[in-house]
C-alpha cells in the first residue's frame, strides 16, 4: 500500500485520508490533525492499521469525533488507546462510549487552537461539528474552520438516511451553520476536497435539500399515492446501484418530515413500505 502522509490544508491543520474509498465515502474518510507538539485529532476513522499509523507519530491529546458512524469513529477507541489520549464526542453507541461526552457549547483546547462544539444533529441522531479558531493573539487572520463530518461534503451531498437520520433536525442544523456570525470561512468535510467559501457552501447544500423536499412533493403530487421506492426512482431516476439503497431511506426521510409539517399523510411514516400521499 502507498504509505499516507498527512497533507497541510489550512493553517494549522493536516489531513490523511483513510484507505477505505467507495460509493458512500468517496475517496476515503478524512482525519484531521489540528495543531503541532500537542494535537487533536478530528474523526480518526476506520480501526485501520496503516491509516492510525499515520496519526500516532504525534503528541495526540485528543481524539474527537462528529458521530459514531464506523468509517469516522472505529478506529477511535484504538487511536486514543496508543496515543495516551482522551477520547471525547457525543454519546457514542454502547461499547463505544467516549472518555467524555461533549454538548453544545463545550470547548476543547490545544496551544494556539480551540475549537467550540456545535450540536448538528440530522445525518445521524447525535452528529456535532467542530469550530476551529485560533487563541486570541496566535495565527492572526487564520479565520474560522469548520469540520463538518458528515454534515456538509466536499463535491457531493450527504445522505440523511431515516429512521437514524432526520431531516427536519438536518435542515435546522445547516440553518444553524449558515447563520453562524461571524461566518464560517472554510469547511473541512468528512469526505471531498475543503470548501473554500464557508457559509455560501452550507446554504448551497441546504438549498439543495430544499430543491429535494419540493422534487418528492411534486412527485408524489403526479402519483395521488406512492412507496418510498417508488418516489425514490422518479426522484433518482439515475443513481448509481450502489447508492440505491441510501437514495430509498433517503426519500424517506424525506417523506416523515413532510408528514411532521403536515402535507404528507400515510398509516404509518415508521413503516418503509408504507404508501404515502399527500395531505
Ligand atoms: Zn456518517
Amino acid at each position: 500500500m502507498t504509505a499516507r502522509v498527512a497533507d497541510d490544508v489550512a493553517l494549522g491543520v493536516r489531513r490523511v485520508t483513510a484507505p477505505n474509498p467507495s460509493a458512500m465515502t468517496g475517496a476515503g474518510t478524512q482525519s484531521y490533525l489540528v495543531g503541532s507538539g500537542d494535537v487533536v485529532v478530528v474523526d480518526p476513522g476506520p480501526d485501520d492499521e496503516a491509516h492510525l499509523g499515520c496519526l500516532v507519530g504525534e503528541d495526540v491529546r485528543y481524539v474527537l469525533v462528529t458521530h459514531d458512524h464506523d468509517d469516522h469513529a472505529a478506529g477511535a477507541r484504538a487511536l486514543a488507546r496508543r496515543c495516551g489520549a482522551i477520547l471525547l464526542g457525543p454519546p457514542g453507541r454502547p461499547g463505544r462510549e467516549p472518555d467524555g461526552v461533549l454538548a453544545d457549547g463545550d470547548v476543547v483546547a490545544v496551544p494556539g487552537w480551540r475549537l467550540s462544539v456545535l450540536a448538528t444533529p440530522g445525518h445521524s441522531a447525535r452528529d456535532v461539528c467542530y469550530l476551529l479558531e485560533a487563541e486570541p493573539g496566535s495565527s492572526p487572520g487564520s479565520g474560522r474552520l469548520l469540520f463538518s463530518g458528515d454534515l456538509v461534503l466536499g463535491g457531493s451531498s450527504t445522505v440523511v438516511a431515516a429512521p437514524d437520520g432526520d431531516m427536519a433536525l438536518y435542515l435546522a442544523s445547516l440553518e444553524r451553520l449558515v447563520a453562524l456570525e461571524p461566518a464560517v470561512d472554510v469547511v473541512a468535510p468528512g469526505h471531498g476536497p475543503l470548501l473554500a467559501a464557508g457559509r455560501a457552501a452550507i446554504a448551497g447544500q441546504l438549498a439543495h435539500r430544499r430543491r429535494r423536499e419540493q422534487e418528492v412533493l411534486a412527485a408524489l403530487g403526479r402519483r395521488g399515492r406512492a412507496t418510498v421506492a417508488e418516489i425514490a426512482a422518479a426522484v433518482y431516476p439515475t443513481v448509481a446501484s450502489g447508492l440505491a439503497d441510501a437514495a430509498q431511506l433517503q426519500t424517506w426521510a424525506h417523506l416523515r418530515k413532510l408528514v411532521e409539517d403536515g402535507s404528507v399523510t400515510t398509516l404509518d411514516p415508521d413503516d418503509r413500505t408504507a404508501t404515502f400521499a399527500l395531505a
